[in-house]
Order: structure tokens, then sequence, then C-alpha cells
């Protein structure tokens, strides 16, 4: 099955690109949780952003950067969130990795559930220590 966004990649109307250089373009998302909802996308392959190499990385949290100021500007936005879905555990659904630019306004409908989980103090000291051990 043909990645989704390696086609955009290859074939997409110009008028669709706010953003596009050798790496990375930047484009509108079909389907906007809010106005100005764009998608920061490294144009080689990788399944996520655990994946992408440091150099593209960099860039691709630069130009994530500049096009949320810009969109900020432009749109009069209040806020923004930046984010990105990695695994279908956290809501990934097309497996080229993509960072979502999301403009936020105070009468937006978009947002997030934080729900709450309890851990022991034992468990909150267990769970540093274990990440901190699978640190490179
Ligand atoms: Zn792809």
């Amino acid at each position: 099955m043909e990645c989704v966004f390696c086609e955009i990649v290859k074939n997409h109307r110009p008028e669709d690109v706010i953003y596009e250089d050798d790496d990375i373009i930047v484009i509108p998302d079909k389907y906007p949780v809010t106005k100005g909802h764009m998608l920061v996308i490294p144009k080689k392959h990788y399944r996520n952003l655990l994946e992408v190499d440091d150099h593209v990385l960099s860039k691709l949290i630069i130009i994530t950067k500049k096009v949320a100021i810009a969109a900020m500007k432009a749109l009069d936005a209040k806020g923004i969130n930046i984010l990105s879905n990695i695994e279908r555990a956290a809501g990934q659904v097309i497996m080229h990795t993509h960072i979502h630019v999301i403009p936020r306004y105070y009468d937006d409908d978009f947002g997030f559930h934080w729900s709450r989980v309890s851990l022991t103090e034992e468990e909150k000291v267990l769970i540093v220590k274990k990440i901190r051990e699978k640190l490179p």
C-alpha cells in the first residue's frame, strides 16, 4: 500500500504548500481541528518521530517553530499546540511521521482529555529509575 505522505511529497499542488525545502514540506491538515491546523512532514519516509535522523529532526523542529509563529501572526491565534502522535496507542493513523501545528483560539472546540493516574511514591521512584537506566 502506498504511503499517503510519500505520495503528497511526490505529487502536490503548489497552492497547498505552506513551506518546502529539500527535506521538509508543510501542508494544511486535510481534516483540520482548528483554523490553520497544519502538518510538518519530512520528505523521507520515517515511521515515527523516534526514528528520524537527528539532522532532519533538528530541521523539523526549527521549521515547526517558524510556521507556528507565522500562523499565530497571520491568523491572530491566541496559542498553539505542537504534537506528534507516535504509534497507534498514541493516535498515529498515517505511519509516516508528522508534527501537528494547531493554532488555538479561545472559542475553538479542540481540546485534550488529560486523565490522571494514581501512583504511589515507590512507583514514581521506580519509573524514574527504569527510564534513567534506558537512556543511552
Ligand atoms: Zn511515507
